[in-house]
């Protein structure tokens, strides 16, 4: 069900920029520290709406100050502005123009979400009883922007107090909002695992140590961390993603190389898992005769929302569009949000952004994915609803 919740009028003017904007980005994405074009685009707006703006931060991230009409609290608002190295496959005129590169999670929308709330709040800038800090953040999707952005001093000078942020999130149908406290999205780490036995003749098995059969039997072992070993109230996975090994039908393999991710919601099981998985491939590849390369990189820490700002973003959602388009919508993917919300409380929340009627419901990382543009205003609204909460509060 779509819902029919329309911003004030004031941000509903603002929908044809804001489509204008995001079709802007969407044409011309770019990866990961290398948002050149996007953030001169962002720094030229903001300062032209008579922000202060940093420029360059952690590379190609902006950091724009609105001071209101008095020296009231800081609040933070946060896009992130990377696109993936996907190729687009959608037959739409504002497609982007970057062979093999492409806006498939939404952080187009993120960008003119938080732009629009910019403009909007420049305009009223005799209603801001604080300031309000704009953070254009690069390389979400990897290698990461939050931690240098931190490093370089984004939530500092004037120093961030509460911090929120958004994702377009397909899952939900439009206009509805997905907020938790506390966990809300994964712990994440990626393994690589090499198998090393001792190849030869596909014939003469005896005097081997096959790899395959090894690590077949690791893949399976490793199913039964999450089944035996994890309560089954506590979202954990262990996904083997990549198996690679062998080079002909009647040679027994050396080696077998084994990649996967492991995603929780609590720091414990993020330090314990890799453990376990060692013991569990340590025993297999010993009562084999085998050897192992063991490699277990964390990569973002679990996104934990602020309860105090999770229940403000849960009561605007509730006043703005209705008790039930508000769910507690969690997810064991990343977001390198989690690190800006390690500093100072926040919440991070999906903005449900799918139109099935309108074939906009492909999910994040598609290479048709694209969502109902409706779903920016409705951001906007969501945004300035909450800066209006927060110094209220
Ligand atoms: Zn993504
Ligand atoms: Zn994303």
């Amino acid at each position: 069900m779509v819902n029919s919740a329309h911003p004030r009028p004031s941000i509903d003017a603002l929908q044809t920029e804001l489509v204008q904007w995001r079709r802007q980005i969407h044409r011309f994405p770019e990866l990961g520290f290398q948002e050149q074009v996007t953030s001169r685009f962002i720094a030229q707006k903001l300062k032209s709406w008579g922000l202060e703006v940093r420029t360059g931060v952690a590379k190609t991230g902006v950091v724009a100050t609105l001071r209101g009409n008095s020296d009231g609290p800081v609040f933070g608002i946060r896009a992130d502005m990377d696109a993936l190295p996907i190729l687009e496959r959608n037959a739409i005129d504002y497609a982007s123009e970057v062979s093999g590169v492409m806006h498939a999670c939404g952080h187009d929308g993120h960008v003119a979400i938080a732009l629009g709330a910019a403009r909007w709040w420049s305009e009223h800038r005799d209603q801001l009883p604080g300031t309000v800090k704009f953070l254009f953040q690069p390389a979400e999707e990897g290698p990461g922007g939050a931690i240098p952005m931190i490093a370089e001093g984004a939530l500092q000078d004037p120093d961030v107090e509460a911090i929120i942020g958004l994702h377009l999130w397909n899952t939900l149908p439009l206009g509805q909002i997905g907020v938790k406290a506390g966990p809300s999205m994964g712990d994440t780490a990626k393994f690589t695992l090499t198998v090393i036995g001792k190849g030869g003749h596909g014939a003469i098995p005896h005097q081997t140590i096959d790899a395959v059969v090894v690590g077949a039997q690791v893949v399976t072992a490793l199913q039964t961390i999450v089944s035996r070993n994890v309560s089954p109230f506590e979202p954990t996975v262990v996904t083997v993603g990549k198996f690679n090994s062998g080079s002909n039908f009647n040679i027994i393999a050396q080696t077998a190389q084994i990649e996967g991710t492991v995603r929780c919601f609590n720091l414990e099981m993020a330090e314990w898992l890799p453990k376990r998985m060692e013991q569990v491939i340590r025993g297999i590849c010993d009562a084999h005769g085998a050897t192992y390369e063991f490699d277990y990189k964390r990569h973002y820490p679990a996104v934990i929302n602020d309860p105090q700002i999770a229940a403000l973003v849960r009561f605007v959602a509730e006043d703005f569009l209705g008790q039930e388009q508000v769910q507690p919508e969690t997810t064991l993917g990343g977001e390198d949000m989690s690190y800006f919300l390690q500093k100072v409380p926040g919440c991070y929340f999906f903005l449900g952004s799918a139109n099935a009627e309108l074939g906009l419901d492909k999910p994040h990382h598609h290479p048709c994915f694209d969502f109902d543009e409706t779903a920016l205003g409705l951001g906007v609204e969501m945004f300035v609803r909450c800066t209006e909460r927060f110094f209220s509060a």
